[in-house]
């Protein structure tokens, strides 16, 4: 079976070093694309190196998801080398201006509704400026559920990213899992605005949990992943992350049950502090658990005066 690399290069993001991997399959290939920064570019060449291979070696580039820290080097690889990914990638790596006024707009008129009020419109800048390390690059070969590429399965996999796909090699059970499931800490499903043209937001949590049920319909033995160490004992950490997960919905229903609140009210008291650094993730996670609440009809929201208040349903 052929050769799996992996190459790690830092990040200027809260969560550290990210993994690259080259498989030396019938093409040379390279899975995830670090950071745009110097250093992340000079780490990458030497480690390249050291396995034997210059950039212009590598033939086409494989992205398990669309975000800064897994596309940013695309920009200092040749134009010409094919990049592979879900369709849902496409706008996000090619700085599409219609996509991002689109997403702009969605978020202005979301954060209303969630409470957050005039601040809340700043508040995206620090997301716009994360995109200053992300690429501009047109995605050039889509890839869906199911296909096959270099002899890997394509999982699609919505929860952290909606371009979110896994590889699966069936010969051994190898899976490249990009940030689907992390061995160190839990993986964050984030907000995003609903493809242009459809209305109903995506629900990412939900999404998420079904992304991670449904790693186990594989025989896995290893996952290699975007961040820290290999997961090897798939099964036993996906219950994990369920069973954490239903624990902080649990803590936002006792919220709730003492007062109907704003998502922004509950965000706010969730993450007294780092709601004000990392706005949008921390937004992501109490939306989620909003959803998942209102889905097992542990909650209901009602709008007034343009704000949703949710409120606990007591069986
Ligand atoms: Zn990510």
């Amino acid at each position: 079976m052929e050769q799996l690399h992996r190459i790690v290069v830092p990040t200027p993001f809260a969560v550290g070093d990210v993994n690259m991997y080259i498989i030396e399959g019938d093409r040379l290939t390279l899975i995830d694309a670090g950071v745009k920064t110097e250093e992340a570019w000079h780490v990458f060449v030497r480690e390249l190196q050291n396995i034997g291979y210059q950039p212009t070696d590598i033939e086409q580039v494989i992205i398990t998801h669309h975000h800064p820290d897994h596309v940013g080097l695309l920009d200092y690889l040749p134009s010409t080398i094919p990049v592979i990914g879900h369709r849902k990638a496409a706008p996000w790596i090619a700085k599409d201006a219609a996509f991002f006024s689109w997403h702009q707009q969605y978020f202005e008129q979301f954060l209303i509704e969630c409470g957050v009020g005039e601040e809340g419109v700043t508040k995206l800048g620090n997301f716009r400026r994360s995109l200053r390390f992300s690429c501009e690059r047109s995605l050039t070969q889509e890839v869906k559920e199911g296909d096959v590429i270099e002899g890997w399965i394509v999982i699609e996999t919505p929860g952290h990213a909606q371009s979110h796909i896994v590889l699966y090699r069936e010969a051994d059970g190898l899976m490249i899992g990009g940030d689907h499931l992390l061995a160190a800490i839990s993986s964050n499903p984030l907000l995003e605005p609903p493809a242009i043209g459809e209305q109903e937001r995506p629900k990412p949590l939900l999404q998420y949990n079904d992304s991670l049920k449904k790693l186990l319909n594989y025989d896995i033995t290893t996952i290699v992943t975007g961040h820290g160490e290999d997961v090897t004992d798939v099964a036993p950490l996906i219950d994990k992350r369920l069973e954490k997960q239903k624990e902080r919905a649990q803590y936002v229903w006792q919220l709730l049950n003492e007062k109907p609140m704003t998502v922004f009210d509950v965000c706010r008291s969730l993450f007294p502090t780092v709601y004000e650094r990392e706005f949008l993730l921390t937004m992501s996670e109490t939306i989620g658990q909003l959803d998942y609440l209102e889905a097992i009809g542990a909650v209901k929201k009602e709008k007034v005066d343009q704000i949703y208040m949710y409120e606990a349903v007591r069986s």
